[in-house]
């Protein structure tokens, strides 16, 4: 666990826009709150998975893991306490319980939802099922845990290319983010892969909103600029991007680049947050985008599931879909490794 002054140098180190004296009032306030919840882990058995698009305050007081959905996917599996509490949104959690039915996972989150699992549901996939009998379905992590039992294999940010490439039929439905789909089916043919890829109508309401037209009035102020995007992005803005990825991929990658350089991150904040406390030096111009799902998380919130979760704070599912969604996730796995 950091101590007050770990914290605040940490803290510090984002762009916050809060002046040093304020910093430090915050940090001192929070940490009774800090110190209660790992408190709590230990005295409940609980481990604190937490997405990098979480308030940074979650991510360097009390998380114990941090990472994309395919990472935190992985460390739900190998989890061995009691109690996880997802600090993400619902799909995740879900996920979680997908591979870990016995335990209790809890969601902290207040408005955890997300465009692209709410955009689709498990009868719309029966039925597109019956239209495509010959397609192998392929959903996004970004689904609930009904939908994932329809579908034959899940995918995430990090994996989706080279799953959707190694499955061996040539006639797929990915659903339900269409903006990704179109940025397989540009991936495809780049790599030389034939395949029929159809698509549903979701989107990230995130992603969706970075425009095309800022990259090259951007790239003309700034000639050093380094694009990254995300492949929720649409595809005019990818095609665009010097490097496309996962959180955890673009993380790893500017980890090898140089400091002093000016970066356009085309994702949500948390990811610009985690690499100016953890990489100090890049400079970011241009703006990010706030999920107000993985937002509406807190540590008030992480505090209340673990003294007195409410119904819905917990992750249920109904033993009906835990086996073909159990299925779906596994697909994932052994395609991914
Ligand atoms: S960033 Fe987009 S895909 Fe991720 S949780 Fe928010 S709405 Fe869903």
């Amino acid at each position: 666990m950091q101590t007050a002054d770990q914290l605040f140098e940490t803290l510090s180190r984002l762009r916050f826009g809060v002046d040093e004296e304020n910093l430090r009032a915050y940090v001192e306030g929070v940490m009774p709150l800090v110190e209660e919840i790992q408190d709590l882990k230990r005295e409940k058995n609980a481990i604190i998975l937490a997405h990098t698009y979480v308030p940074p305050i979650i991510l360097y007081s009390v998380a114990d893991k941090v990472g994309d959905s395919y990472g935190l996917s992985k460390d739900a599996l190998a989890a061995t306490e009691d109690t996880i509490v997802f600090s993400a949104v619902r799909f995740m959690g879900e996920t979680a319980k997908i591979l870990n039915p016995g335990k209790s996972v809890l969601i902290p989150g207040t408005d955890a939802g997300c465009t692209l699992a709410d955009s689709i549901t498990a009868d719309e996939v029966r039925a597109l099922r019956r239209q495509h009998p010959e397609h192998v379905f392929v959903c996004y992590i970004n689904t609930t845990a009904a939908v994932k039992a329809e579908c034959d294999v899940c995918v995430t940010s990090s994996n989706v290319y080279d799953i959707i490439e190694r499955i061996e039929s040539d006639k797929i439905l990915f659903l339900p983010d269409r903006l990704m789909g179109a940025n397989i089916i540009a991936e495809m043919a780049e790599r030389g892969v034939q395949k029929e890829i159809l698509l549903t109508d979701g989107s990230c309401y995130v992603h969706e909103e970075f425009d095309p037209n800022l990259i090259p009035s951007l790239r003309e102020s700034y000639p050093d600029l380094y694009v990254m995007a995300h492949p929720e992005c649409r595809p005019e803005v990818v095609s665009q991007a010097d490097y496309a990825g996962s959180t955890t991929q673009m993380f790893r990658a500017i980890a090898s680049m140089e400091e002093n350089r000016n970066y356009l991150m085309l994702t949500e904040c948390g990811l610009v947050s985690r690499i100016e406390a953890e990489m100090p030096g890049r400079n970011f111009v241009g703006t990010c985008q706030l999920c107000k799902y993985m937002k509406s998380n807190s540590l008030e919130g992480i505090r209340r599931v673990l003294t007195s979760p409410r119904e819905e704070d917990f992750v249920q599912i109904d033993p009906s879909v835990l086996e073909g969604a159990r299925s779906c996730v596994d697909a994932m796995f052994r395609y991914a490794e």
